[in-house]
């Protein structure tokens, strides 16, 4: 790409593969020689049908879900998904289990509270989510489902493993599918905002177990209901065909990378940054080494005065998207799959040379 490309290690909306924008903004002008932008593509004709099977089936051979899952692509982000899974999945005399490792998964619960008993299992919030709460040892047998958030995107921690429970367990996966093999077939649902590690802000993908359909225990108009979502074969209405197309592209590129080699990768990337964090004598990590998210690495600076130089030092030398969530503050640096190796070096670089430079002004 020409230009002065910056390098964005944005929480979200993300950076993207540069093959994909390269490709996305081709077909807006000319969609594979149709004659037509992506933009005027009927979403009922054969060219967006097209996008739409070949995505949600790459969904499922990414995952390795059988065909007992229905793949959407819905809207409303994040937090309708928050909304839905409660108005689908949950019964107002009934209780769900949540596992509160930060903010996005303490908002899930509180959005389950307008339609049933949240029960909090397990938090980290005492101790400010610098760690990930406890798996729970055992859980309810009356639980509807058991919620929890993979990967911590505002506190930078993140869960090994995607364990197998004795209630349908619903994982929201925002900010590290497609990062790592996991077991995803564990879950009876996952979902993941697209805007950070597979395309465009504006569709969320959902891949839910038909064996969870069906059952929905209160009045909901279609748009709300994931069943008349999964009869549609996602295309209930308008779909959000650029986003689609954008999220089509980015799972071809993983396809054709491997999620091996991008788990590999994501590894090296995430240690190499926190061994300069570590070791780097202007910064540190609170997080205890375990629970270190490999997607999004928090990290403070001696003061704010340090933060505020630290900023501006890496934004001349086109680094940007670093500063940490206003809950959290100085650093978050995003290490999502369209993020090469390269880019992380580069950063550890600026970290050797800021600290070089700082101590030497003393
Ligand atoms: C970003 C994020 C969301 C946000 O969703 P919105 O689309 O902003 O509603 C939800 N969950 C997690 C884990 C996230 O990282």
């Amino acid at each position: 790409m020409s230009g002065n490309k910056k390098i964005n290690f944005s929480s979200g909306p993300a950076a993207l593969p540069p093959e994909v924008l390269q490709e996305a903004s081709e077909a807006i002008i000319n969609y594979n020689n149709t004659g037509l932008s992506i933009l005027e593509l009927q979403h009922r004709g054969k060219y967006f049908e097209a996008i739409n099977d070949e995505s949600r089936a790459l969904v499922k051979e990414l995952c390795g879900l059988s065909d007992d899952y229905e793949v959407l692509w819905l809207q409303g982000g994040g937090r309708l998904q928050f909304a839905m899974i409660p108005m689908n999945f949950l019964g107002e005399q009934e209780s769900a289990g949540f596992i509160d490792s930060g903010f996005w998964a303490h908002n899930a619960a509180e959005y389950a509270a307008y339609y049933g008993n949240a029960v909090t299992l397990s938090s980290s919030e005492k101790d400010n989510h610098t760690h990930l709460p406890k798996w729970p040892a055992t859980v309810p047998h009356d639980l509807s489902y058991l919620h929890f958030t993979t990967n911590n995107t505002i506190y930078g921690t993140q869960f090994p493993n995607v364990p197998k429970t004795n209630v349908p367990l619903i994982a929201d996966m925002s900010s590290d599918i497609f990062s790592r093999k996991m077991e995803y077939r564990n879950c009876a649902m996952l979902y993941a905002v697209a805007q950070k590690n597979i395309g465009a802000a504006g569709v969320t993908l959902v891949a839910v177990n038909k064996h969870l359909l069906g059952n929905v225990k209160r009045k909901l108009p279609p748009m709300l209901d994931y069943s008349a979502h999964a009869k549609a074969r996602s295309l209930l209405n308008t779909a959000p065909v650029f986003g689609v197309y954008t999220s089509l592209l980015t799972l071809r590129w993983i396809k054709q990378k491997g999620i091996d080699t991008i788990e590999t990768e994501s590894i090296k990337k995430a240690e190499i940054l926190y061994k300069e964090i570590d070791r780097n004598s202007l910064f540190d990590c609170k997080i205890g080494k375990d629970d270190r998210s490999k997607m999004n690495v928090c990290f403070g600076s001696r003061d704010k005065a340090t933060d505020t130089a630290f900023t501006e030092y890496c934004s001349v030398r086109g680094i940007t998207g670093i500063d940490g969530h206003r809950y959290v503050g100085s650093f978050r640096v995003s290490l999502y799959n369209a993020i090469p190796l390269s880019a992380v070096e580069t950063m550890v670089s600026v970290m050797q040379e800021f600290e070089h430079e700082y101590l030497k002004a003393r």
